[in-house]
């Protein structure tokens, strides 16, 4: 951490809690644990230069948004919330709340009502933080693609996608991530199903 890295105790939501009997972390009652960033970075990076930056960021995107909708799935269940088509972009501009308290990073919604899309500008992504002197040269933050995708499908009950179009391991100011409606098309992540490196 830098000299100019500020510092706050941490401050989280009432469905943060911990298993006294465990110690497991836990988020609207699922389990987890701090993993360093640097962990899941490296992780990825491996998965990059193993099986290529497609099949690598597809697993990602896939696991990420798999658990996520299940994870957000259980919060809603708990508070109890409805969504209704009208609502859900104004619930989608919460998207900023759960990237935060997750830890994975600040950010911003541009609402798209006409298109029932959503542009998500992310700063200091997790993932990206760690891996933008990599030399990678493209969008590296496919969990967190995932994860918006998995937190938009949970509110919708319909299938949504999300793809990074800028990214700061791709020397970009920010991550800019866009959500819309219906599945990922295969084109948009390079060959991923193929294995093209
Ligand atoms: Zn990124």
């Amino acid at each position: 951490m830098g000299g100019n890295t500020k510092v706050k105790k941490l401050e989280l939501p009432d469905f943060v809690t911990r298993n006294t009997d465990t110690r497991h972390i836990l988020v609207g009652g699922m389990p987890h644990s701090l993993i360093g960033n640097g962990m899941a970075a490296d992780l990825f990076a491996h998965l990059i230069r193993t099986i290529g930056p497609g099949m690598a960021g597809r697993f990602f995107y896939d696991s990420s948004k798999e658990y996520i909708c299940d994870l957000q799935s259980n919060l809603i269940r708990l508070h109890g919330t409805t969504f209704t088509e009208e609502k859900l972009l104004d619930n989608l501009s919460n998207l900023p709340f759960y990237l935060s308290t997750y830890g994975y990073g600040t950010g911003e919604v541009v609402i798209d009502a006409e298109n029932k899309s959503l542009l998500v500008k992310m700063q200091n992504s997790f993932i990206a933080e760690e891996l933008k002197d990599e030399g990678f040269d493209k969008p590296v933050c496919y969990y967190l693609a995932g994860a918006i995708a998995g937190i938009a499908e949970a509110c919708a009950g319909t299938e949504y996608s999300c793809i990074e179009t800028k990214c700061i391991a791709n020397g970009d100011p920010h991550c800019e991530f866009e959500l819309s409606p219906g599945s990922l098309s295969d084109k948009l992540y390079n060959g991923a199903k193929n294995g093209v490196k």
